[in-house]
């Protein structure tokens, strides 16, 4: 499915790029939640991780590494977040797949961690049954 980020890959609409290559493209976020919030896209047209082929996501995660390597050592982060949301339950607005890159900063207080939520009690046994069948 087409959007903004097909503009951002064709050039017909700005971005600030801080990574590209043959397969991957990565520009800062418009909104970002902490300095250096980057997100990371393939450039082939794919709405979430489902939609590529093996070596088609290879050459996207080596554009997330690039680019995780870019901001810690030119922002000096002390850690970073790397997340991706496929679907709208998870939370996606952007219908093209993309990884979002958030360089952290010893006790900058960002709002991530997956243990904010309550640990849920289910029967993991019976979980990783159905998983594995
Ligand atoms: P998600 O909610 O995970 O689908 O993330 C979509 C992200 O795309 C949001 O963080 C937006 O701020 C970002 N975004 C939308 N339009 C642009 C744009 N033109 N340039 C850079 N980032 C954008």
């Amino acid at each position: 499915m087409s959007s903004i980020f097909s503009k951002i890959i064709s050039g017909d609409i700005p971005s600030m790029k801080v990574f590209e290559s043959g397969s991957a493209l990565a520009f800062l976020d418009i909104s970002p939640v902490c300095k250096g919030h980057t997100l990371v896209i393939p450039k082939k047209e794919v709405e979430n991780i489902f939609e590529l082929d093996e070596s088609e996501y290879v050459g996207l995660m080596e554009g997330i590494k690039e680019t995780a390597l870019i901001l810690r050592d030119k922002l000096g982060a002390d850690g970073i977040n790397i997340f991706s949301s496929s679907g709208s339950a998870a939370g996606q607005t952007v219908m093209h797949l993309h990884f979002h890159l958030l360089p952290r900063f010893d006790g900058d207080g960002l709002k991530t961690n997956i243990h904010d939520n309550p640990v849920l009690e289910l029967d993991l046994m019976e979980l990783h049954k159905t998983i594995m069948n």
